[in-house]
């Protein structure tokens, strides 16, 4: 996490309050975010990959076995596609924090001054706390700043 030291007056700054856990990007993983926050209309023909042998097949057939590529069933890549399009998902953010990938739900509170009732905040707080607590991943409150 980033901590700003005094003050700066970097106007492409902006801070941010997430709930969240940090996010491994494992095929695993990224299939279920994809799955559910991508949206369906989505061409993710680019991201078939056609895999026989151990290896992925470039040409219309298998270079080692022989078998031709329309008898392969496809399977996607996961990572690419989440990587490609994580900023868009809909439904859960997802940051950038310093190389850090962090998924879950950004709350609307600007660190640099804000006054949030308590009673909405937590309601806030639970509704991503159990948002992210249902994607398998342990509810953490991440806040900072972005560049
Ligand atoms: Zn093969």
């Amino acid at each position: 996490m980033k901590i700003r030291n005094g003050f700066v007056s970097n106007s492409s700054s902006s801070s941010f309050v997430i709930v969240g856990a940090v996010f491994e990007e494992t095929i695993e993983n990224c299939k279920n975010i994809c799955e559910k926050y991508l949206g369906e209309v989505r061409d993710i023909t680019p991201y078939s990959e056609y895999i026989c042998c151990d290896k992925i097949i470039k040409d219309n057939f298998c270079s080692k076995c022989g078998k031709k590529k329309d008898d392969i069933n496809p399977t996607i890549n996961w990572i690419d596609l989440f990587n490609d399009f994580k900023y868009d998902l809909i439904g859960i953010d997802v940051i950038n924090d310093d190389g850090e990938i962090i998924i879950g739900k950004r709350l609307g509170i600007d660190l640099e001054g804000d006054c949030v009732p308590v009673d909405k905040l937590i309601k806030e707080l639970t509704e991503t706390k159990n948002m992210v607590e249902e994607l398998g991943l342990k509810a953490e409150f991440h806040c900072g700043i972005t560049y």
